[in-house]
C-alpha cells in the first residue's frame, strides 16, 4: 500500500485533470508513457503491450508507451479511432531539475498541444488530397452560423445560414472536428464541447480585432452576431489545443450560403459527389473527374464539386479558363508536367506557421514558389482568358524569398533540423570555417589514430564515438595490458565485456575543437533557419495566394484534361429554367459498364418551361436511376465550373438540388426508412423553388402498393402545380402515367426494354411515352430465379391481371380525382369524419397489415 502517490503519480494526475477527456501523452525520456484507463484504451487501438508500473492505492497501474521517435504514427492511429491526445512535455532538462530542485527533482511537465483530428498539420498525419476542417457552431439570439478553419493551410471561412441548413453544411466540409458550447443548442452536432464563455460573440469580436490587429472587422465583411460567436469559440478552441501558439489562420472570408447551390446533406449523398454511400472515395464522382496533379488542387476540386456556384458570371470565368487549356493540349500538358513537380506550399506554410515546420518546409516553399513563378512567366503571355489574367501574377512574385532560400538551403534540406546540415556552403563564411574545423578535426583524428596504431602496434585500436564518452580510443581486451601501463599515455576509462576503452590527451584536445565546433555550427544553423522561417511567415498571406492560384490552375487543367479523355462539351449556362442535354452520360456509371466491356449508352435530357416535369417509368435495372442521376452530376458539374459528359448541354441556372430515393422493402425493415423518405420528401415539397432541380427515385416504394402509390400520385402533383421546379421521377407505378392527362407540364418517358428469345434485354435506351408493360418477371429470370419459380409466378401474374381488368385495376377511380389545388373543396362533412378516423389511429401500435386496412377504411370515407 502506497497511501500518499509519488510526486510523478501526483505530477501525472495533475496533468490529467488538465487534459480532461484526452488521452495523455506523458513524456518519460525517450518514451510517451500512458497510464490507467489512458493505456488500456492505447493499447487496444494500437495493438501494443499493456505492462505495470508501480502502485497507486493499492493496485497496479498499468501503464503502456510508444517511442517519441514513432509517435506520429501512433498518434495518427488515435486520431483515426476518434480520440483526442494531450501531448505532455519535459519542460526541463533532468540536469536543470537536479541543479535547481535537488538530486531527487522530478522534472517539469505541461501539456504543449492537443492533438485532434481538426487540428492537423503534419503530413503523416493528413490526406495531402482533402481539407481538414475544424469548424464551430456559434448561435446568438436565435441566429446560427458555421466558422470554419483549415490550419493546415489557414483557410478560414465564417458561413452564415439557417438552423435547418447546417448539417447540409458540416456534410459538405466533411468536418473533421465539429465544436460547440456545451450548453448549445445543436451540440448534438458537434464532436466536442467547450465552455459557453468562449463562444460569446462580444468576447469572439475582441479575439478576432486582436488575433488580425485591426480596429474593426469591417476590412473581411459584415459579421452578425452569431458569425462572431462561431469564429470567436474556433480561434479560443484553436488556442486551447496549441496552448497559445495559434496556428495559421489567414482573414476569415464571409459566406453566404444563397451563394452557392444549395445541396442537402441527403442530396449530398444520394449522389455520391465526393463519396459514396460507404464512405469511399472510389466510385465517387469526385474520383472519376480528378485528373489533378496537386494535393492542393485535388483539395480545391473537392470543394468545388461540393459548393456548386450560382453566378452565372463567376462560372463563365471558370470555364473560359477550362477552355483555355481544353482547346491548347500542348500547353496543357505542359503546366501540368511543371504542376506535378511542386511541392504542397500551402501545407508547408502551415506546418512553419504552427511553429512545426522544419528546414524541408523552408525547401518546398523554395522551391514550389520557383516553380510558380516559371509557370508564371508562361502563363501571363499571349491572350489569356481574364481570369488567367487575374492568376498569373500571384504566381511571379516572392523573388528575394526565392532567392535568399536558393542560396542558403542545400538542395534537400532534411526534415528535422537536430542534425543541421541544411544551410548550403557560401552562405555564411563563419560557419563555413566552422564546418572546416570540424571537418580539419575528424581529419585529424584519423591520423591520430593511425599514428596511435602504429605506435602501440595494435591493428584493431580504433577511434570511436558515442554520447557518453564522447571521442575515444577502444581496443580489444587481450590488448588492453599495454595501454594500461602508468607511462603509456592512455587513460583508462572504461572495461566492457572484450573490449576496453581509453582516452589520451591529444584525442581530447582535438575531439574538444570537434565537439564544439559542430555545438557552434548548429547554433548557427538554428539562428539561420528562425531567420528565414520569420523572413518566409513575413510574407504568408502573399504565399499563401500563390498556393491558392496554383490550386485554381491545377483544377483547371486537370477538368480539362478530363473533358479531352472523355469528349466532354462546355456547358452553356442560360437564366431561363431549361435542362436541355442532348447525348448525356453518368460519369460514374459509364466507367464500370466500359470496365465490364460493354457500351455505355448515352440519353438526352429535355426540360423546359412547358416540359418541367418527367416522368420515367420501365423495367427495373432498365437504366432509370441512372438516367437521373447524370442529369444531377451534369447539374452541379456546370455549375462548378466544369465541361460535362454530353454531346451538348443548355442549363438554366438552378439554384437548389435535390435527390432522393426511395426507401426498399420498409416491412422487413420497419418504420423508420420510410419515415426518412417521407421526413425528405416533405423538405423538397417545403424548399424547391421554380428555380430548383428535382430528382426522384421511386418515392413511395418504401410502403404498401395503395400507400406508396397515393404518396408518390400526390407528390407529384404537388411538384407539377405547387413548386414548378424542374424535376425528373422514376416510378414503378404505371398507374401515375394517368397524371400525364391532366397535368401538362408533365410528360412520360421510359426506359426501353425488349424480349427476345424470352430472354429480356435492356436497351437503357430512354424513349417517348410509358412503358408498354411490365418486365418484372423476366427481371427475376435474368436474375437467376428457378426456372419453375418463375412459371408459377406468371401463372399468379395472370390471374391478378384478369382480376385487375375485371375491376378497372389499382387506379380504377383516380380518374374523377379532383386535382391536388381543387382539393379544398371536398365536403366538409366528409372532412371531419376523416379527421375523427385519423385521430383514432395510434400509430405506432399498428401492425403493417392494419395499417394496410386503416387505409383502405380512410379510402372508402373520402
Ligand atoms: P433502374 O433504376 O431502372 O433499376 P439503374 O439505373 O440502377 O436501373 O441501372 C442498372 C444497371 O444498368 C446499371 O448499374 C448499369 O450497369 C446499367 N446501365 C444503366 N444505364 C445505362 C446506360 N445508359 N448504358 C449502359 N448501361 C446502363
Amino acid at each position: 500500500m502506497n497511501p500518499t502517490p509519488t510526486p510523478m503519480m501526483a505530477q501525472y494526475h495533475a496533468l490529467k485533470a488538465e487534459a480532461q477527456d484526452c488521452l495523455l501523452f506523458y513524456r518519460m525520456g525517450d518514451f510517451f508513457e500512458m497510464f490507467f484507463e489512458d493505456a488500456r484504451i492505447a493499447a487496444a487501438v494500437l495493438d501494443i503491450a499493456l505492462t505495470a508500473r508501480g502502485e497507486h492505492e493499492g493496485e497496479k497501474v498499468p501503464m503502456c508507451g510508444v517511442p517519441v521517435h514513432a509517435a506520429t504514427a501512433y498518434l495518427q492511429r488515435l486520431i483515426k479511432a476518434g480520440h483526442r491526445v494531450a501531448i505532455a512535455e519535459q519542460t526541463e532538462s533532468p540536469e536543470a531539475a537536479r541543479k535547481a530542485r535537488g538530486s531527487k527533482a522530478l522534472v517539469n511537465r505541461a501539456i504543449v498541444r492537443v492533438v485532434t483530428a481538426g487540428t492537423l498539420t503534419e503530413e503523416a498525419l493528413l490526406d495531402s488530397r482533402a481539407d481538414n476542417w475544424c469548424v464551430a457552431i456559434g448561435e446568438a439570439a436565435g441566429d446560427v452560423a458555421l466558422a470554419a478553419a483549415d490550419v493546415s493551410t489557414g483557410r478560414f471561412v465564417v458561413i452564415a445560414l439557417d438552423q435547418a441548413s447546417v448539417p447540409a453544411e458540416l456534410a459538405r466540409l466533411g468536418a473533421a472536428e465539429v465544436v460547440a458550447a456545451d450548453t448549445s443548442g445543436v451540440a448534438e452536432l458537434a464532436t466536442t464541447l467547450r465552455p459557453k464563455a468562449e463562444f460569446d460573440s462580444g468576447a469572439g469580436e475582441a479575439r478576432l480585432k486582436r488575433l488580425f490587429a485591426v480596429a474593426t472587422l469591417d476590412g473581411f465583411g459584415q459579421f452578425g452576431r452569431a458569425e462572431l460567436a462561431a469564429a470567436g469559440g474556433l480561434v479560443a478552441y484553436l488556442d486551447h489545443t496549441a496552448k497559445g501558439a495559434l496556428p495559421f489562420l489567414r482573414a476569415p472570408v464571409l459566406h453566404r450560403a444563397a451563394n452557392t447551390m444549395a445541396i442537402d446533406a441527403a442530396t449530398r449523398e444520394s449522389l455520391e459527389l465526393t463519396q459514396t454511400a460507404s464512405g469511399q472515395r472510389k466510385g465517387s464522382l469526385l474520383d472519376a473527374i480528378d485528373r489533378t496533379a496537386t494535393g492542393a488542387g485535388a483539395r480545391l476540386l473537392a470543394g468545388d464539386l461540393g459548393a456548386p456556384l450560382v453566378e452565372r458570371g463567376a462560372i463563365d470565368a471558370r470555364l473560359d479558363l477550362v477552355r483555355h487549356f481544353h482547346d491548347d493540349e500542348a500547353e496543357r500538358e505542359k503546366v501540368r508536367a511543371a504542376l506535378r513537380a511542386l511541392p504542397d506550399i500551402g501545407r508547408a506554410l502551415g506546418r512553419l506557421v504552427a511553429g512545426r515546420g522544419g528546414p524541408r518546409d523552408l525547401g518546398q516553399l523554395r522551391d514550389g514558389l520557383d516553380g510558380a513563378w516559371s509557370l508564371g512567366e508562361r502563363l501571363g503571355s499571349g491572350e489569356p482568358p481574364a481570369l488567367l489574367t487575374e492568376l498569373a501574377p500571384r504566381l511571379r512574385g516572392h523573388g528575394e524569398l526565392i532567392d535568399q532560400l536558393r542560396r542558403a538551403l542545400v538542395p534537400s534540406p532534411p526534415i528535422e533540423a537536430s542534425d543541421g546540415g541544411y544551410i548550403a556552403a557560401g552562405y555564411d563564411l563563419a560557419l563555413d570555417d566552422l564546418r572546416d574545423a570540424g571537418a580539419g578535426g575528424r581529419r585529424a583524428i584519423a591520423a591520430l589514430e593511425a599514428e596511435m596504431r602504429s605506435n602501440t602496434g595494435v591493428a584493431a585500436l580504433k577511434v570511436r564515438h558515442n554520447n557518453v564518452l564522447g571521442y575515444h580510443v577502444e581496443v580489444p581486451a587481450r590488448a588492453a595490458d599495454a595501454l594500461m601501463k602508468p607511462d603509456s599515455g592512455f587513460t583508462h576509462r572504461q572495461t566492457l565485456a572484450g573490449v576496453v576503452r581509453f582516452n589520451t590527451p591529444a584525442l581530447h584536445e582535438v575531439a574538444s575543437k570537434v565537439a564544439q565546433a559542430g555545438a557552434h555550427a548548429l547554433a548557427a544553423e538554428a539562428a539561420h533557419l528562425e531567420d528565414l522561417t520569420a523572413r518566409a511567415l513575413s510574407h504568408r498571406e502573399a504565399i499563401a495566394a500563390t498556393a491558392d492560384a496554383l490550386a485554381r490552375i491545377d483544377v483547371s487543367t486537370a477538368l480539362a484534361e478530363r473533358a479531352a479523355e472523355g469528349g466532354w462539351t462546355r456547358p452553356k449556362l442560360v437564366e431561363e429554367p431549361c435542362f436541355d442535354v442532348e447525348g448525356g452520360r453518368h460519369p460514374v456509371v459509364e466507367a464500370a459498364v466500359a470496365r465490364s466491356g460493354g457500351r455505355f449508352v448515352a440519353n438526352d435530357c429535355r426540360l423546359s418551361e412547358t416540359s418541367r416535369l418527367w416522368l420515367v417509368t420501365g423495367p427495373n435495372m432498365g437504366g432509370k436511376s441512372t438516367f437521373l442521376r447524370q442529369n444531377a452530376l451534369i447539374a452541379v458539374l456546370a455549375q462548378a465550373g466544369s465541361y460535362v459528359p454530353a454531346g451538348s448541354a443548355t442549363l438554366g441556372m438552378i439554384d437548389r438540388l435535390f435527390s432522393r430515393v426511395g426507401a426498399s422493402d420498409n416491412l422487413a425493415r420497419g418504420r423508420s426508412t420510410f419515415m426518412v423518405e417521407m421526413v425528405e420528401t416533405a423538405a423538397i415539397l417545403a424548399q424547391a423553388t421554380p428555380r430548383s432541380f428535382v430528382i426522384l427515385d421511386e418515392v413511395g416504394r418504401g410502403t404498401s402498393t395503395y400507400d406508396g402509390l397515393a404518396i408518390a400520385w400526390a407528390v407529384v402533383e404537388a411538384i407539377h402545380e405547387d413548386n414548378r421546379c424542374r424535376c425528373l421521377f422514376a416510378t414503378h407505378y404505371h398507374e401515375l402515367t394517368r397524371l400525364a392527362e391532366r397535368c401538362d407540364a408533365l410528360s412520360l418517358h421510359h426506359v426501353r426494354a425488349r424480349e427476345w428469345k424470352g430472354d429480356l434485354v435492356l436497351l437503357h435506351e430512354l424513349a417517348d411515352g410509358p412503358a408498354d408493360r411490365s418486365y418484372g418477371l423476366a427481371v427475376a429470370r435474368l436474375a437467376g430465379m428457378a426456372p419453375q419459380t418463375v412459371a408459377r409466378a406468371k401463372a399468379v401474374l395472370a390471374k391478378l391481371e384478369a382480376g385487375r381488368a375485371k375491376t378497372g385495376g389499382l387506379a380504377a377511380g383516380l380518374d374523377d380525382l379532383p386535382l391536388f389545388a381543387a382539393a379544398a373543396a371536398v365536403e366538409e362533412e366528409q372532412c371531419d369524419a376523416i379527421r375523427a378516423e385519423v385521430e383514432a389511429i395510434d400509430v405506432d401500435a399498428l401492425t403493417p397489415r392494419e395499417a394496410l386496412d386503416t387505409l383502405y377504411r380512410l379510402k372508402a370515407l373520402a
